[in-house]
């Protein structure tokens, strides 16, 4: 890894980066060689204690700092993002495996994109005069929540480090971050620019390690608000423990989300979808639309172009610009998803193309559709996060609908057709919180993100985050006399 873009320490606490050598070893491991790249250390109670007193020492001055303050700061992070593009995408290229191709448009991008956003909409953030009638009135105030805990999946590292972070600074509370085990490095980065940037020390802190020390945090009395990405059995723990001390949270976990394709559809734009949809970071994306539903007259025709468009991939190096499908984030995560792929065709899915790990070093799988997939297969059930399209036959509206929702999930649902008022119909119809209509898998800033049902609680991005990272104070005035009974 070039020496330039590797983070100092394991940890970044109170404006500087922290060593401790004592706690539990995190070997980064560069997924398209297997080879370990760097090892950091896990916190120990120490460095967590640290983290949480700076910045619960840290909060209360941010906080009392006008909006406009600790705006300029942020939109600063974000224009150093922008300058320091290409070495950020470097790093996130190391720490996850996808290409650089990706990453110099989706990652740092991402993050300088929330920066700048939340960092605009600092200045903006008031309460409001409610009258009460003759000479009273209630004002609301906007508070902070005080320390937040975020904690990331491993697919987005510098994305979700920024999502959470932005809002939450531009609203006025301290952040700890705990990266995933998986891809450590990026957040680092994220806390070294925003200090260089003007951010007081001890307002947004790094600290590593597995789910042991995500857990102590959301356990500790001092912290007030958690906001996770990651699955939904993680979810259900972590909200269960923020909920021992009425915390805020927001959760934005898992999906099996699904892409209906009608007839009448532009077949190159709904081929084009179902591969962003899939196959972008090797599939290993929370909203993808791995349930491709395609209408029973155009389905082999679908399949066909598909299989042409995707060899077109251009499976290799992830830093060689021209490359457009990397490997897995890890040997682990390869394997469960070849133990689906294995289950696909024991179920007597119809393997399309691909279905295979790649005969080259590092964790590479071959991008893989099954046709002839039923509702009750787990390949069309369970989330996979990785390179497999499960397409699926259908007959007609009210039916695809039915089936699209009859999932625990609700993150994303997406509908190709060229007849609006059934594609407005279809969105309405969504169990999904993010839905698309000839499109998939946007998430630019300006737009709430999250799930339904058991895919989350709570939206990322646009104006709905600063309601999950901000309290309401009521302040009744009375200017008349009080007119008590006795
Ligand atoms: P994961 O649930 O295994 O881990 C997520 C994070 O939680 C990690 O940092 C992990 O260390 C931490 N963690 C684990 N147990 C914990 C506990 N008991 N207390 C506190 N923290 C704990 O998920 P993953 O494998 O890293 O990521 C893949 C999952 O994330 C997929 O399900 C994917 O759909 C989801 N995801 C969702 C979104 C979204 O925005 N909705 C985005 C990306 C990924």
């Amino acid at each position: 890894m070039p020496y330039a873009t590797q983070p100092r320490a394991s940890h970044f606490l109170n404006g500087e980066y922290v060593e401790d050598k004592s706690g539990e070893p995190i070997e980064v491991i560069y997924p398209a060689t297997g080879d370990v790249i760097a090892t950091l250390y896990s916190a120990t109670p120490e460095i967590m204690e640290r983290a949480l007193e700076a910045a619960k020492s840290a909060q209360k001055h941010w906080a009392a700092m006008s909006g406009t303050e600790r705006g300029r700061i942020l939109r600063r992070a974000a224009d150093l993002m922008r300058e320091r593009n290409h070495d950020l995408s470097v790093l996130e290229t190391w720490d996850t495996g996808k290409p650089y191709q990706e990453t110099s448009v989706a990652d740092a991008t991402s993050g300088a994109d929330a920066l700048e956003y939340f960092g605009g909409l600092a200045a903006t953030l008031t309460g409001e005069h409610i009258p009460l009638g003759g000479e009273n009135w209630v004002y609301t105030r906007r508070e902070p929540l005080g320390i937040c805990v975020g904690i990331g999946a491993w697919n987005y590292p510098t994305q979700i480090a920024c999502w959470k972070g932005a809002p939450a600074l531009a609203c006025g509370n301290a952040m700890i971050f705990k990266p995933s085990e998986t891809t450590p490095l990026c957040a680092l980065k994220v806390a070294e620019i925003l200090h260089e940037a003007g951010l007081p020390a001890g307002l947004y802190n790094v600290v590593q390690g597995m789910g042991a020390v995500g857990s102590a945090l959301v356990s500790d009395p001092r912290v007030d608000k958690v906001s996770l990405t990651g699955s939904v059995p993680t979810g259900r723990r972590v909200y269960a423990a923020a909920a021992e001390g009425m915390k805020h949270v927001t959760m934005e976990l898992g999906g099996k989300s699904p892409l209906v394709i009608f007839d009448d559809a532009d077949l190159e734009n709904a081929v084009g979808g179902a591969i962003l949809g899939n196959f972008y970071s090797s599939g290993q994306v929370c909203s993808n639309g791995t349930r491709v539903f395609v209408q029973r007259g155009i389905k082999e025709a679908f399949l066909e172009r598909l299989t042409q468009r995707l060899s077109n991939a251009v499976i290799g190096d992830p830093m060689d610009p021209k490359t457009s499908f990397g490997p897995m984030v890890s040997e682990r995560q390869m394997k469960i998803v070849l133990d689906y792929i294995a289950k696909g065709q024991a179920e007597g899915a119809r393997l399309v193309t691909g279905g295979k790990r790649l005969d080259r070093e590092g964790f590479y799988l071959a991008p893989t559709v099954f046709a002839d997939v039923t509702d009750d297969m787990a390949i069309a059930r369970e989330e996979i996060f990785g390179p497999v399209m499960a397409v699926l036959d259908f007959e007609d509206e009210a039916e695809v609908l039915t089936r699209a929702n009859a999932t625990e999930f609700g993150l994303a649902a997406g509908v190709f057709t060229r007849d609006l008022a059934r594609a407005h119909r279809v969105a309405a119809g969504f169990e999904a919180g993010t839905c698309y209509i000839n499109t998939y898998n946007d998430a630019p800033v300006e737009a709430p993100f999250g799930g339904m049902k058991m895919s989350g609680v709570g939206r990322e991005n646009s104006k709905a985050a600063i309601e999950h990272y901000s309290q309401l104070k009521s302040v009744f005035v009375r200017m008349d006399d009080v007119e008590a009974p006795f």
